[in-house]
């Protein structure tokens, strides 16, 4: 089977160092594979991306000297697609719908934290027998209570979650009728044929939701290389940084892409 990887920002700001790597590892792979790339934009979020910052991501990408095949495709014109999906999930009872807002996520008492600090969903919704008429709902996959996904990382080896404790209910379509990035990821990499997806760290989480997915709509997951964060020199991630290095930046200050690729 031909390697198929994909650069996949999303353009609510300007690319940072982090992603220059990830995506320069992501092209290194593929490379070595005689594979190819594909762009996709991540454009779902309508309030917060901006075409600005796709045309500086697109600028930044081939700065950096990445290549892939055809025109960048746009999650925001593939709405169809995620519909269908989430159409199947639903009728085949995976999902429940949600009327929780963030904060009554939070302030649930019971909730749980996974050790990553994040709240897990407390299951308010899982049981209720009819959602109020007029109330906006989110929809809300149901993991299986005790759940175990394993799988093997191409860089972290041997990965283990478990349900309830890792991981909990996790939204697969928004109260504004939009796919979550779950969904909208899950139904474009196997769509579009990626054999491998390369991503930061920060996704291992979202790594293990997107392959209960792969399971309940029946699809072939990829292989996946998780890319080690890059922090500043105080430990910080560069992505929870207001100036986050940006790629911008750093041309301007004169930075050559081989520069930033000799500590890679
Ligand atoms: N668009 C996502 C981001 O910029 C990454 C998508 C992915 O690798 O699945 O964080």
């Amino acid at each position: 089977m031909e390697y198929r990887g994909r650069i996949a920002p999303t353009p609510t700001g300007f690319l940072h160092l982090g992603h220059a790597r990830t995506f320069w590892i992501a092209q290194e792979r593929c490379r070595a594979a005689g594979g190819i790339m594909i762009y996709r934009n991540e454009d779902l979020d309508t309030a917060r991306c901006k075409p600005k910052f796709h045309a500086a991501a697109i600028e930044d990408c081939c700065w950096l000297g990445l290549e892939w095949e055809g025109e960048p495709i746009n999650q925001s014109d593939r709405m169809t697609q995620y519909e269908a999906a989430f159409r199947k999930l639903r009728d085949s009872d995976h999902l429940y719908p949600c009327t929780c807002t963030r904060k009554d996520i939070q302030e649930a008492s019971t909730a749980p934290h996974s050790e990553e600090g994040e709240i897990l969903y407390p299951g308010t919704c899982r049981q209720a027998v009819a959602t109020p008429e007029n109330q906006p709902a989110s929809w809300r996959f149901r993991v299986p209570e005790g759940k175990v996904i394993e799988f093997q990382d191409g860089h972290f080896g041997p990965q283990r979650f478990v349900a309830g404790i890792d991981f909990g209910d996790f939204p697969v379509w928004q109260k504004n009728s939009a796919p979550s990035y779950q969904l909208a990821v899950v139904v474009d990499d196997a769509e579009m044929g990626i054999t491998e997806v390369v991503r930061g760290a920060d996704l291992l989480a979202s790594t293990v939701r997107q392959l209960l997915l792969y399971d309940a709509l029946e699809l072939t997951p990829p292989a996946f290389f998780h890319c080690e964060l890059m922090r500043d020199e105080n430990g910080q991630r560069l992505a929870k940084r207001h100036d986050a290095l940006s790629l911008q930046t750093l041309r301007e200050q004169g930075t050559t892409p081989e520069q930033l690729r000799a500590d890679w």
